[in-house]
């Protein structure tokens, strides 16, 4: 058994004799040697050497050395009477992407509450916070290019998710001073901020902002609930390329990472079926069907972005119609593998996120903690594998307290997936050492679902999924995307396009 009481485990713990005495108060960042090593292979990787006359933590980088002062964080905390047991620890990722989204768009949180969650994240070690800020439900970062994206597409007309309704106007935006705040506080902790725009689906809150980007204009509103929409950025008309192009000049100077998601998922096609624009482009290109056509959409965006040094993030729906370049980075969340694992053979690397072990908004019932920790992503080609990340879609999350439990622990479970090893990893040692670190947690402001909901069988997580069933069948979301894809064929049909 691996005594090593650290979340994630690390690859290797050697216990010594002895123990290194703490200082009154516990506090070990005085009497802590850092030291850089060039000779120690990976910027994250480090090696703490606990003895009873120092504490010695080396590293080839400065983000190596967070990493392993996040291992002493939690030594010390859980040290007994003062008395740091001595050790050699030797550690370094699995994954180089460690990393958990954020849904802004739904429900916001403060720029306070967003700390804390990077905090919880860094203290195991996470690398990257996806920030999904745009979606049906709202824009949620300050733009002066396109004013109405805050004046008109922030804000809803109340809640209806799940079919409770909430009246009001609900909404807001961080401006950009809050936005850089936000990437620098993460960067402190070694953490990317990634953002999303998603496109060409998911932009009820862009086109009532600007309905002229649509197919056919008109009216457009801000949703007030989950679910898909019909909703699309026209494909066919070179003024929604040139508008998307202002939008990113604005938004990536925000941003210093090197990646950008720019969605690609759940975009049913009845739109570009019915538009003149969009057929035409389609007969022109000799496209066989709209999924083409969100092709040569998210191709478009990728070279742009390529033009301007950055590499784009897509979810797995955007390979319908076939292989993207090897550069663009691929999120697998649902559905047919093939298509993904045909992108890996060419060379293109993976974010897995499959929704049945990795979202962490979903009930403890369906995804019980054990699950996700047990989540072991394309096994059969994990130099394909960029990393790994949880979710916390926000329809339902609208407190921090609600965040929180939704959060912790599935976050230590899935930064164990990312971190340890496959032969390190043991769910009954994690699951002993994340409740001892539950305290810590809790000293960071930060409350975990209970123990007793992990396993999805407490009353509690049982009156969890019943509310979640009941929140899916109120909202009719199934229904509405049965009537999408059936209104997509019906109009691919009738334009003579194969579906
Ligand atoms: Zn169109």
């Amino acid at each position: 058994m691996n005594p090593c009481p650290i979340v994630p485990a690390p690859r290797t713990y050697r216990p010594c004799d002895g123990f290194f005495l703490l200082p009154s108060g516990g506090n070990v960042v005085r009497l802590l040697t850092k030291k850089l090593d060039s000779s120690i292979s990976g910027e994250e990787s480090y090696r703490l050497e606990i003895t009873p006359d120092d504490v010695v933590l080396t590293a080839s980088a400065p983000c190596g050395l967070f990493r392993g002062f996040q291992s002493l964080k939690q030594l010390v905390f859980l040290a007994k009477d003062g008395r740091l047991p001595c050790a050699v620890i030797e550690d370094s990722p699995r994954f180089a992407v460690r990393s958990f989204l954020l849904d802004s768009a739904r429900h916001m949180p403060s720029v306070e509450e967003i700390f804390r969650m990077i905090d919880g994240a860094a203290l195991f070690k996470l690398n990257r916070m996806h920030w999904h800020v745009s979606d049906d439900q709202g824009f949620r970062i300050e733009s002066e290019v396109f004013p109405r994206l805050n004046t008109v597409g922030s804000y809803r007309d109340g809640d209806t998710f799940g079919g409770e309704k909430k009246p009001g106007r609900i909404g807001g935006y961080y401006t950009k001073e809050q936005v850089k705040e936000i990437v620098r506080y993460a960067a402190s902790k070694y953490i990317e901020v990634v953002p999303e725009f998603d496109m060409p689906g998911h932009v009820s809150a862009i086109l009532a902002s600007y309905p002229e980007l649509s197919c056919h204009g008109g009216e457009y509103c801000v949703r007030t609930e989950g679910g898909i929409f019909p909703d699309l950025l026209c494909a066919g008309k070179q003024s929604v390329m040139n508008w998307i192009v202002q939008l990113l000049d604005e938004m990536l100077p925000l941003f210093p990472s090197e990646f950008v998601h720019i969605g690609g998922d759940e975009a049913p096609k009845g739109q570009w079926y019915s538009c003149e624009d969009c057929l035409r482009l389609m007969r022109e290109k000799g496209m066989k069907n709209a999924e083409e056509l969100q092709q040569y959409f998210t191709l478009q965006v990728c070279d742009y972005l390529k033009s301007k040094g950055k590499r784009a993030i897509v979810w797995n729906e955007s390979l319908k119609a076939g292989a993207l370049p090897p550069q663009i980075t691929v999120q697998y969340w649902l559905g047919d593998k093939k298509t993904t694992l045909e992108h890996m053979a060419g060379g293109g690397q993976v974010i897995a996120s499959e929704m049945k072990y990795m979202y962490a908004d979903y009930p403890f019932f369906m995804t019980p903690l054990s699950k996700t920790y047990r989540y072991d992503p394309f096994p059969h080609h994990p130099e394909a594998v960029a990393g790994v990340e949880t979710t916390l879609w926000s329809e339902y999350i609208t407190t921090e307290a609600r965040l929180h439990e939704m959060a912790f622990p599935r976050i230590a479970a899935a930064a164990e997936v990312g971190w340890t090893e496959k032969t390190g990893k043991k769910y009954a040692r994690f699951h002993r050492n994340i409740k001892r670190l539950l305290p810590l947690l809790r000293s960071m402001g930060i409350a975990a679902a209970p123990v007793r909901d992990w396993s999805g069988a407490s009353p509690r997580a049982l009156r969890e999924m019943a509310r979640f069933l009941h929140r899916t069948s109120a909202g009719k979301m199934v229904p509405r995307q049965m009537q999408n894809i059936k209104e997509e064929k019906r109009l691919a049909r009738l334009q003579g396009f194969s579906d």
